[in-house]
């Protein structure tokens, strides 16, 4: 799934792409990526035409494109979610499921989506914000976000610190990637109790999380998803820096000891043993 750099990175490329201009047709070519519209192909298709896109927004690893009107078109990524922009005549990329001219004429926006886990749905009166997504916390690069604020609450939650980071509701756009990366820059082990950490270490850990996503925006992103690509059709892969996340076995960038991987909610967590040792207060 991707994570907050990747979904700001697509969110820019729709920017660019359709603020300003009002939908001439909709055409669904497959109803799955459609399924929360619940009225169905023909509604959706309807209800979408002549409305006028404004500035997509994002919070989080959650990404919507406001209409004028008030209402927005919401858009689950997935696994394998993306945008392409195309000419009319272009042949559809494997997986095409949505199209949308415009009244402005080319290029035409294009939703693909291999696995369908993903899709648009219709949220009304949610261009400031979609109910569907109302209970996600704030992200890091949001201007509203407290940092002092998310520290305390983290710090009151009984788990470890990665799993707190990757607690939507607390503080979004986080998952395994840029969780492992924050935690090496901290230097801080996964599994530490965030009740054991003092204010001042963590609001370090938000700030690392900032900084490592951030970094991530630079260069465009970051996605191991062959299928993810930007807005434009380029691809998602970027030539990364990330420390120790897919990097067992290599040296630590900060001081050469071999990054260890370990079992983790069902995934991995990747550490330096050394600037992250375990401690006897951790939850796993
Ligand atoms: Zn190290």
């Amino acid at each position: 799934m991707p994570e907050l750099p990747e979904v700001e990175t697509v969110r820019r490329g729709l920017a660019s792409a359709v603020t300003g201009r009002s939908i001439a047709h909709v055409e669904v070519l497959h109803v799955r990526p459609i399924r929360r519209h619940l009225p169905g192909r023909d509604d959706f298709e309807a209800t979408l035409t002549g409305r006028t896109f404004t500035e997509p927004r994002r919070r989080g690893k959650y990404l919507w494109l406001p209409f004028a009107d008030g209402d927005a078109l919401l858009a689950h990524l997935g696994m394998s979610g993306q945008f392409r922009l195309e000419r009319w005549n272009a042949p559809d990329a494997p997986n095409t499921r949505i199209r949308f001219r415009f009244v402005d004429g080319e290029p035409e926006l294009r939703f693909i989506d291999q696995r369908m886990f993903g899709g648009l749905s219709l949220s009304v009166g949610g261009a400031n914000l979609p109910a569907e997504i109302a209970h996600i916390g704030r992200d890091p690069f949001d201007p509203d976000f407290d940092v002092a604020e998310v520290a305390n609450r983290l710090r009151r939650k009984r788990t470890g610190v990665k799993r707190a980071l990757l607690d939507q509701r607390l503080i979004s756009g986080i998952g395994n990637i840029y969780a492992d990366e924050a935690l090496w820059r901290a230097r801080m082990h996964y599994a530490r109790a965030t009740s054991t950490l003092p204010p001042a270490r963590a609001r370090q850990l938000l700030q690392a999380a900032a900084e490592v996503m951030d970094a991530a925006l630079d260069v465009g992103g970051t996605s191991f998803d062959a299928l993810y690509v930007n807005v434009n059709g380029s691809s998602g892969y970027f030539d990364r820096t990330l420390a120790v996340y897919g990097r067992e076995g290599q040296p630590c960038p900060r001081c050469g000891t071999a990054i260890a991987r370990e079992p983790f909610m069902n995934r991995s967590s990747y550490r330096c043993p050394r600037c992250q040792p375990a401690r006897l207060y951790a939850y796993r």
